[in-house]
């Protein structure tokens, strides 16, 4: 299903993708038709290193050898959704005996657990307005005082918040109101965009049983976030039949969407895998070094201050090489539960995490769902509320605190 622009279309020589690349180092940015020209090559290994140093180096410049993880929980509050993505395990009809809603007092023993292990993110990932579609699941949130999936939401986090967490949540395409009303028990929401290209929509496409998979929707909703100010998480999914032209697309939007706002707080780069089951069961996915490629152009876009997220579990032997290629952020990692979006993808653990991060030459530190930047530097992205607990939350650099926590400290784990 995956289509990309026949590279020997494109002519770049060495001293070319060079020159390209060290534009965009010195200028923090680099404009669509290089950045065509460039991604369109880097199947060419020598053009593939070119661009990876290229952003390590930009990456370095401005963020030096830090690089971040969340220790969070992981809460899917429930996994029915209104939308069938061609790629999607998670999801699962009212009648499949995997089917679950957590109720709010499960909630609470998530993150009672979460806090006894120092993790200070309670990410909700969920169904996408699952309401809509099947009438069982409203008659269960109207027995409970509930209107909406997102009501309910908004309960479970403010739970979470009052528990000792930093909620951060994601659930699909929300309305301005909705994430209005999440914001004050929420330190950051997110949405990944995915693709902008409409073509995903098209029948035999991956999004073509998903209406919020619409571009003009996601895009929306990520604009309605800005308007609002909410340090904001966005991402591509590598390889569900986009070309490169449209991934460039894509990163642009992204940059597009920050400029305006400054809300961007991240951008994720989410390789596809095929699963069992799933009707893009057999499409390809890309190669290690294709994902890192693509983290690299990622940073060349977005620019060093971007934060560029690489999910450690997603390219578990690509670990050094999406550091090499400009990554600084290994996003959610959780000492609790798995990874309920790719169960079959454990996460590494912390310790792990470090001894592989110091050993590419990176440092490895933790965070709170949002950046150290956004703590210390955009007190206008958290409601009042929010920004007291980041307070409490975060040491004098903005990243987790751990020990005036209470939080005993094991060996390998706690924060440098
Ligand atoms: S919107 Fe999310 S949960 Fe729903 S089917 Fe698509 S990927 Fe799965």
């Amino acid at each position: 299903m995956r289509v990309g622009l026949p590279c020997s279309d494109v002519v770049l020589d060495l001293p070319e993708a060079e020159r390209l690349v060290r534009e965009a180092i010195d200028s923090g940015r680099m404009e669509r038709a290089p950045a065509l020209r460039l991604a369109q090559r880097l199947s060419d290994p020598r053009i593939h290193k070119i661009a990876c140093e290229g952003a390590r180096e930009s990456k370095l410049r401005h963020k030096g050898d830090v690089v971040t993880v969340s220790r969070n929980v992981f809460i899917p509050l429930t996994n029915l959704c209104r939308d069938r993505c061609g790629y999607c395990t998670f999801a699962k009809p009212p009648d499949s005996p995997e089917a679950k809603t957590y109720s709010l007092e499960e909630v609470a023993e998530v993150v009672r657990g979460g806090v006894a292990t120092g993790c200070t993110e309670a990410l909700f990932c969920l169904g996408d307005k699952p309401e809509v579609a099947y009438r069982s699941h409203r008659d269960w949130l109207h027995a409970r005082g509930f209107g909406t999936t997102a009501e309910y939401l908004v309960e479970a986090c403010r739970i979470a918040f009052q528990g000792g967490m930093l909620p951060h949540t994601n659930a699909g395409v929300l309305s301005q109101e909705e994430m209005a009303q999440l914001r004050p028990w929420n330190a950051s929401m997110g949405l990944m965009l995915e693709s902008t290209s409409p073509r995903l929509r098209e029948r035999g496409m991956a999004h073509f049983w998903a209406p919020d998979k619409d571009p003009a929707v996601r895009l929306r909703m990520h604009e309605e976030a800005g308007e609002l100010g909410i340090a904001f998480t966005t991402g591509i999914l590598l390889g569900i039949g986009e070309n490169d032209a449209e991934r460039i697309d894509t990163l642009f939007a992204i940059r597009a969407l920050d400029e305006k706002y400054g809300h961007i707080q991240e951008a994720i780069l989410q390789p596809f895998h095929p699963k069992p089951g799933t009707r893009m069961r057999a499409s390809p996915s890309l190669g290690d070094d294709e994902v890192a490629g693509w983290v690299a152009m990622a940073r060349l876009v977005l620019g060093p201050k971007m934060n560029v997220q690489a999910p450690p579990n997603l390219a578990p032997d690509a670990l050094e090489r999406v550091l090499a290629a400009g990554a600084n952020d290994w996003g959610g990692v959780s000492p609790v539960t798995i990874d309920f979006i790719n169960p079959e993808a454990p996460w590494p653990t912390l310790v792990e995490l470090r001894q592989r991060t110091e050993a590419a030459g990176g440092r490895l530190r933790e965070r709170l769902p949002v950046y150290p930047e956004h703590v210390l530097g955009r007190p206008d992205l958290f409601d009042p509320r929010v920004r007291d607990a980041l307070a409490r939350f975060a040491d004098a650099q903005g990243f987790a605190r751990l020990r005036d926590r209470g939080i005993p400290p094991r060996a390998g784990q706690e924060a440098a």
